[in-house]
């Protein structure tokens, strides 16, 4: 195989040259011929026919009509700037409009000579127009052809004459080209099996289409092959890890665990528990470093299953830590773990931003001698300075809070690797948890501790809030507590900062003192303060907890019941339902009301009715997924896993299964790829491999 015409510089392409090749890298990043080839087109415009103005309708797609253009008018200032014209045919005429590169359009059009229109018509004033559409001048030659590829192209190339149609060009000549070979990777029986065409024809297909067949198959084959390669990376990544990285070996289930189990569990564990707990052990006996993540819906009990873990990591013989995303999340699992294992003769210690220097220094110390059998604490614990004598298990809690970068910081420099234990509230709809999360072992909680009553969620508009104050006081007066939220996306943004104090001093004017008593927390509050705040929170002292998002994860407090969203529209969904988990947790009936303006986008109602209709955070997890992509999902973007160019997470999820299916199929048989017929891809891994950034070593 050889990728050498791929790799040439593009100022070689004919009718490019320096300046041009310079524009193209700056603008697009565009450095060789194959990077050029790889620049797929964004849309098509059908140009195997002329529509006419009368077959237009709102669902037309990119068409070509032919006609003469008429009273061409530049109107407005700044914003309101725009260029309009007729645009006519013997069946009609429409509006055509174009808000940017006005002076270059204007000087461009030429009324009542015959042109062709390239566009999608939508809708505007109750009547179809065009915007933006794309003008040419009509040649003798101009007869209906095939299917056009467009490019996305910058306003600077445009400017310099190197628009969608002028890169169109260049891929002719790129094909015109006798030498245009490009090399094929996919081993032959995976191809015809998933009836792929041939990488050379593929491009062709995109690039060049004579029909719509053409562009799906070469669509398939492209997103096929990235899909196939993102996961051919992972799951080399997971089995070296797995031949090369040796982690300490628990083999038994010693006094610790034993008594514990027998004679200090408060409850029954729940089937989902019992069966995580065997994966658990069985992984971490094998002598391989266990990297599992533990996915469980909010309230599912995983902090008990994480405290199991680390007596199996006490009874052979090393430390364990555990480490939450916030000081209070960090206090709380400090307070529960050291009240469930009293008078065991363990010692448990918390470490935190806020540890004072003394007790730091006395904590890094008896760690280094191997004293201390359990460490808790925020990021404090991944700390130059922090030494374990013998980490056995490090576990996470929450880990949407924490980078992939923190976790490699889990070895400590030892040699042998500690077992790492992820858990997360955050439901990995199944195309996640094969990409970003694919190098993980996963094991789930997928059933509820016994005797829980079902959240009731509504959804009200803002106009409703006296009626809400109504309700809130009634439960209010029952004993119960309310947590009230209000957004703050950023939590610096001065702007939602302020919302929260305004929104603090009209509930107080509503919820007056002394009969009622509120708190507020928020982000930028120093921990102390925050801390106090939440005791009194959870020492019942305060009725109600005004709030940012600092709540979302893992606070737990059984007597609030009743959980208030302000602008839930503007929350994604599994943030909702993170911030929904708070209540629920005691035995009462708890509700969680979602306010919202009353102007709502489709979009968005659709999310608050699903937030409405079901509590499984898998379905709602899905859904956030499909309505928002997975850019906005905590923790993806930073990973880069997920730079996906053609193939889309949501949409062709069949291929993402297909082509983990064969991987999975290859490395069955030859994980190294060392037989002849998966030569050219081990070339290719090595040739990607070269170009893109290195992913490190995950965890
Ligand atoms: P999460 O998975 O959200 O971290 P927690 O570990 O905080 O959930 O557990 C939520 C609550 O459920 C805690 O009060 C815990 O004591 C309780 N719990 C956990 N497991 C069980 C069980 N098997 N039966 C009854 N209650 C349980
Ligand atoms: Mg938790």
């Amino acid at each position: 195989m050889n990728a050498d015409f791929l790799e040439t510089p593009i100022e070689y392409l004919k009718g490019i040259g320096p300046q041009r090749g310079e524009l193209l890298k700056n603008e697009l990043g565009i450095f060789t011929f194959g990077d050029l080839l790889g620049h797929f087109p964004f849309r098509y415009i059908d140009r195997s026919k002329f529509y006419t103005i009368r077959e237009l309708s709102s669902d037309t797609s990119y068409v070509q009509l032919k006609g003469v253009l008429t009273n061409i008018n530049e109107t407005g200032t700044g914003r309101a700037r725009r260029l309009t014209a007729l645009f006519k045919d013997p069946t009609g005429e429409i509006e055509l409009a174009w808000f940017q590169n006005i002076k270059w359009f204007k000087q461009s059009l030429v009324p009542e000579r015959l042109c062709i229109l390239f566009g999608k018509p939508s809708f505007f004033n109750k009547k179809l127009n065009f915007v933006h559409p794309d003008i040419e001048w009509v040649r003798e030659m101009d007869t209906p052809a095939g299917m056009q590829a467009v490019y996305s192209v910058t306003d600077k190339m445009r400017n310099q004459k190197m628009d969608s149609k002028a890169l169109h060009r260049s891929v002719i000549y790129l094909f015109e080209n006798s030498s245009l070979r490009v090399p094929e990777f996919l081993p032959e029986n995976i191809r015809t099996q998933n009836r792929l065409p041939l990488r050379t024809d593929a491009f062709r297909y995109v690039h060049l289409p004579k029909n719509n067949t053409e562009i799906i198959a070469g669509q398939q084959r492209f997103k096929f092959e990235e899909f196939f390669l993102l996961n051919l990376k992972i799951a080399r990544l997971k089995l070296k890890r797995k031949q090369e990285i040796k982690g300490y070996v628990f083999s038994k289930i010693g006094n610790n665990f034993n008594t514990f189990y027998s004679q200090k569990l408060p409850f029954e564990l729940t089937d989902a528990q019992k069966r995580v707990m065997k994966e658990i052990r069985a992984d971490m006996a094998t002598g391989k470093q266990m990297n599992r993540l533990l996915q469980g819906d909010v309230g599912s009990g995983k902090t008990m299953v994480a405290l199991l873990s680390m007596l199996i990591a006490i009874d052979n013989n090393t430390q364990a830590g555990l480490m939450a995303p916030t000081e209070i999340l960090a206090q709380q699992h400090f307070e529960s773990i050291s009240t469930l294992l009293q008078g065991m003769g363990l010692r448990t210690e918390l470490m935190t931003g806020s540890t004072r220097k003394k007790k730091r220094t006395e904590i890094l110390e008896d760690l280094r001698s191997g004293i201390i059998d359990i460490l808790i604490g925020t990021h404090a614990l991944i700390e130059e300075d922090v030494q374990f004598k013998t980490p056995g298990l490090m576990i996470i809690d929450e880990q949407h809070r924490f980078g992939v970068e923190q976790r490699s910081k889990l070895w400590y420099g030892n040699s042998l690797a500690p077992h790492v234990l992820v858990m997360t509230a955050t439901p990995i709809p199944r195309t996640l948890a094969m990409t970003v999360y694919g190098d993980l072992d996963v094991s789930k909680i997928d059933e509820l501790p016994a005797g829980r009553v079902e959240i009731k969620t509504v959804h009200r508009y803002e106009n409703a809030r006296s009626d809400l104050f109504k309700f809130l006081k009634n439960e209010i007066s029952k004993g119960r507590q309310v947590y009230y939220v209000y957004p703050l996306i950023i939590e610096s943004e001065k702007l939602d900062y302020q919302n929260l104090l305004d929104g603090f001093h009209y509930l107080k004017s509503h919820f007056p003192e002394p009969g009622y008593k509120l708190g507020m927390v928020h982000g930028k509050m120093k921990a102390s303060d925050k801390d106090l705040v939440m005791n009194a929170f959870k020492s019942g002292e305060l009725n109600m907890l005004i709030s940012t998002t600092v709540i979302e994860v893992g606070v737990n407090v059984p007597n609030a019941s009743v959980m208030v969203i302000e602008n839930s529209e503007k929350f994604g969904l599994s943030q909702l339902h993170q911030l929904r988990g708070r209540v629920g947790r005691g035995s009462e009936q708890s509700y969680c009301v979602l306010l919202s303006s009353v102007k709502l986008g489709k979009v968005a109602r659709e999310r608050l009715k699903a937030m409405v209709s079901t509590t499984d955070g898998f379905e709602i997890a899905n859904l956030d997924l499909k309505l928002r992509g997975p850019g906005d999902i905590t923790g993806t973007r930073q990973s880069g896993i997920l730079d996906l160019k053609i193939a889309d997470l949501v949409k062709d999820e069949d291929l993402l299964i297909k082509s983990r299916l064969e991987v999975e199929r290859i490395l069955k048989s030859d994980p190294d790829l060392s037989s002849p017929e998966h030569n050219d891809l081990k070339i290719w891994m090595k040739f990607q491999s070269k170009r893109t950034k290195d992913w490190g070593r995950v965890s």
